[in-house]
Order: structure tokens, then sequence, then C-alpha cells
């Protein structure tokens, strides 16, 4: 798996004060995609074990408390990302109690493969539906048009 960014205190994607992990490739072309340079899964940097590390101890740090994880993108779902997210999450539930973990995916929930699925046990929100141009409204909180749900798992 490859990341575009990563943010380690981060007040704007989801509530609180969070980590917050961009990972590469999408495969939903939204018209009007904000993040394009992230729709190429080869594109950004490897996420490594020591990548891996570094998030974990974010969440552990008491100087700057984090409510949890945030997990976007790109689309952390994309089937090519799936290994990699699976192993970061359950780390992050394994080793940060406590911790939330936001999901943002342009796939819809109710046509998730098993695989995602499996991911899905381990996260506490996810955010669904690709970014619709024509329902776009910029006064939601956590999505960018009126068709993408906030499921709290
Ligand atoms: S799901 Fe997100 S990253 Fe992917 S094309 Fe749509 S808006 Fe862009």
């Amino acid at each position: 798996m490859n990341y575009q960014q990563y943010y380690p205190v981060d007040v704007v994607n989801g509530p609180g004060t969070r980590a917050t992990l961009f990972v590469s490739g999408c495969e939903h072309q939204c018209r009007g995609c904000y993040n394009q340079s992230t729709w190429d899964v080869r594109s950004g940097h490897l996420f490594d074990k020591a990548m891996e590390d570094n998030i974990i101890a974010d969440l552990l740090d008491t100087r700057i408390v984090r409510r949890g994880l945030s997990l976007s993108g790109g689309d952390p779902l994309l089937p090519a990302n799936l290994e990699g997210i699976l192993a970061l999450v359950k780390r992050v539930k394994a080793e940060c109690p406590g911790k939330d973990i936001w999901l943002w995916t342009g796939y819809v929930w109710n046509e998730l493969s098993d695989e995602q699925r499996a991911v899905l046990e381990y996260v506490d929100v996810l955010v669904d539906g690709k970014f619709e141009q024509n329902l776009a409204d910029p006064s939601l909180p956590y999505r960018g048009s009126s068709n993408q749900v906030i499921r709290f798992l």
C-alpha cells in the first residue's frame, strides 16, 4: 500500500484532534474530485512498518491527545489497499485502546465485498458513497455531498 499524506495532528477530518492518513489509489473517478492526485495506486510513498509504528506512537502520545485515527484517500477500501489497511486497523484496536477509527470510502455500504467488510469490524464510523458534484454541500459535516452517509457501526 502507498499513501499520499499523513497528518499527525488534524482537527478537520473527523471529530476532535486526530491523526489522519490519506492512502493512494481510487477507482471511483468522481466528477469534481478534489484529490485526483491520489487516484494512482502507485503514487505517493510506500506505507511501511516504520510508518505504521509512527501512527501507533502518535495515537499513544499523551502530550497531544488524539481522539482517534481517520483513514481517507484515495480509497482505503480499494482492493489493493485492503491488506495494508486491515493490518493497520487491527494494530490500532489492539495497541491503542479507546481510540476511534473513522474511514471514508467511495464504495457504498450494501455493495461491499466480504474482504472490505472484514476491515469494518475494526472501524467505528464509516462515511460511504462517491462524491456527487450535483449534491455537493460544503455545510455538511465530514462529507462532501448529501448522498454520502455517516454510519456509526
Ligand atoms: S472517492 Fe474520493 S478520492 Fe475517489 S474519486 Fe471520489 S472524491 Fe476522489
